[in-house]
């Protein structure tokens, strides 16, 4: 293969998807890539969430890199200090630490004369012939529009930007929110605070998972027999692909099996009748994202906890009042209400062939062929893009099968079969018509407001069942993509 084109590469984001990409790319041979991260320190999500209570809802040794399993994960759904040890550690030892220009964001990035020209915020300026976006989806802070936020006396931050120093032990916490969040730190501060309440606009399933501890004996055996864990990631993503495909089709016998095991939860593990009509959601189970948790119910009915489902009418400098006039009275105020999931690589500025602006394009809602690349934007890849899947399992087995993906398309620049490759307008058009189409017989079209939703009411996520998505990204159909040069 003399007449291999020597390829440059920049990832953009140093978090799992980026770590992924870096290992990737090195792996098929190409040594000539940079990762910019705009933060101090790698792990994306991991760095970022530190929430007292945070873990993966998805079984550690599944959301492992497959390449990577780990003995030493604690638990079935491990906290995220250890995460964040972990891709770290899986950077270090693959040698992408070295390649991460740390408090880098890149700001611009223009397709120029063939070749993406990226620029970051120190102004540094950098050339390459791909990019990878590997920005997240889960990661700008979603804020609450209530009034009197800003007259709040105690402390208040998002649930993303947890402040450690602030005591919590003995005071009187309040919660805004009622995701997987807000779950995870109710269970942890229930017994430490003087009193929690949390604030629900809407009740949530909840799907009883216990989360024991490996012991030493479980470990060691691990770390002798490493098989042992590779089985044990196939057979636990065997056992999602059974929960994805049920939620594709929302009146399949799997998805009755969910919500009954919710239900039943939901009637066994609360007491007071009362209670339990206000946690009882009005919507079916895993319409929004279905929440796993072994012991919320048990921290709700705590003494010290109070579920307030009265709407806030504003936040007041000493807590929150609500629509009925009443005070909660409040010294540190959480806000657990999510991300703008519709954000991908923006802020920053993606200028494609003639000119044309990413956020231009994405200005009614963000598309994506195959959730991996734009029309017009060649030999621009994104993982966890617009519109993938982003169910209740492995985001990582997401990101590995769509690496594998674009590295087959990498494979024809670097082949000299073409210099530039972007997916049609047509493929992406008829993609975009067929998954809206699907997307309404799924569970998350059931009627509840959740950020699976686009402006339309229309889940923005792969509606197909994830053997289909394992199918598609096996190999590119390449009368999708156009190829130049
Ligand atoms: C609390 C929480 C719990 C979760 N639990 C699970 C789970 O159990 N299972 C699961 O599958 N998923 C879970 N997720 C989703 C999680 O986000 C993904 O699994 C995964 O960590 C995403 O990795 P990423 O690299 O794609 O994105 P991120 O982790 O968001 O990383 C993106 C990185 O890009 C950087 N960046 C962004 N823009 C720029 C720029 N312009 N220039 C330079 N750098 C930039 C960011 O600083 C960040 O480091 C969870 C998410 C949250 C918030």
């Amino acid at each position: 293969m003399g007449a291999e084109r020597p390829l440059r590469f920049a990832i953009i984001g140093a978090g799992m998807s980026g770590i992924l990409s870096a290992i990737k790319l090195q792996e098929a041979g190409f040594d000539d890539l940079t990762i910019y991260e705009k933060a101090d320190r790698l792990g994306g999500t991991w760095r970022e969430n530190t929430y007292p209570g945070i873990s993966c809802d998805v079984p550690s040794h599944l959301y492992s890199y497959s390449f990577e399993p780990n003995p030493e994960w604690s638990h079935r759904f491990s906290p995220g200090g250890e995460i964040q040890t972990y891709f770290e550690g899986v950077a270090k030892r693959h040698g992408v630490e070295g390649r991460v220009r740390r408090g880098e964001e890149v700001t611009r990035c223009a397709f120029e004369r063939g070749r993406w020209r990226l620029e970051t915020k120190s102004g540094r300026r950098d050339e390459a012939d791909a990019v990878i976006a590997a920005t997240g989806v889960l990661h700008h802070p979603k804020l609450p529009d209530i009034p009197g936020l800003d007259r709040f006396e105690g402390a208040l931050f998002h649930s993303a930007r947890w402040d450690h120093g602030v005591r919590l032990d003995g005071r009187r916490i309040g919660i805004i929110g009622t995701g997987s969040t807000a779950v995870q730190i109710t269970s942890a501060l229930v017994d430490r605070v003087a009193k929690l309440s949390l604030f629900q606009r809407t009740a949530q399933w909840i799907m009883p998972q216990e989360n024991p501890a490996f012991g030493e004996a479980e470990k060691a055996g691990f770390r002798q027999h490493p098989e042992t864990m590779r089985r044990l990631h196939g057979e636990l993503a065997r056992m999602f692909s059974v929960f994805s495909n049920a939620i594709v089709d929302a009146s399949s016998p799997q998805m009755k099996l969910i919500e009954d095991t919710c239900r039943a939860n939901l009637e066994s593990s609360v007491r007071d009748p009362v209670l339990r009509e206000k946690l009882r959601p009005n919507y079916r189970a895993a319409c929004k994202r279905l929440i796993m948790s072994p012991d919320f119910y048990q921290a709700i009915q705590k003494p010290s906890a109070e579920l307030v489902t009265e709407g806030i009418e504003c936040v007041v400098p000493g807590g929150v009042r609500t629509r009925d006039g009443r005070l909660v009275e409040i010294d540190v105020l959480v806000l657990a209400t999510g991300f703008r999931v519709d954000r991908f690589v923006r802020p920053m500025l993606v200028i494609g062939h003639a000119g044309l602006e990413l956020d231009e394009r994405w200005s009614q809602r963000p598309d994506a062929y195959l959730s991996i690349s734009v029309p017009g934007f060649p030999n621009f890849f994104m993982l966890n893009g617009p519109n993938g899947p982003v169910g209740n399992f492995s985001l990582i087995e997401v990101a590995e099968l769509q690496m594998a993906y674009i590295l087959q398309l990498v494979e024809l620049l670097r082949s000299g079969r073409c210099r530039e490759i972007s997916p049609s307008e047509e493929a992406t058009r008829r993609f975009e018509v067929e998954r809206t189409e699907a997307a309404r017989n799924t569970i998350w079209a059931t009627g509840c407001r959740s950020w699976y939703l686009d402006d339309r009411g229309i889940p923005a996520v792969w509606p197909w069942t994830f053997d289909r998505f394992r199918e598609e990204m096996a190999r590119p159909k390449l009368e999708a993509w156009t190829q130049a040069g």
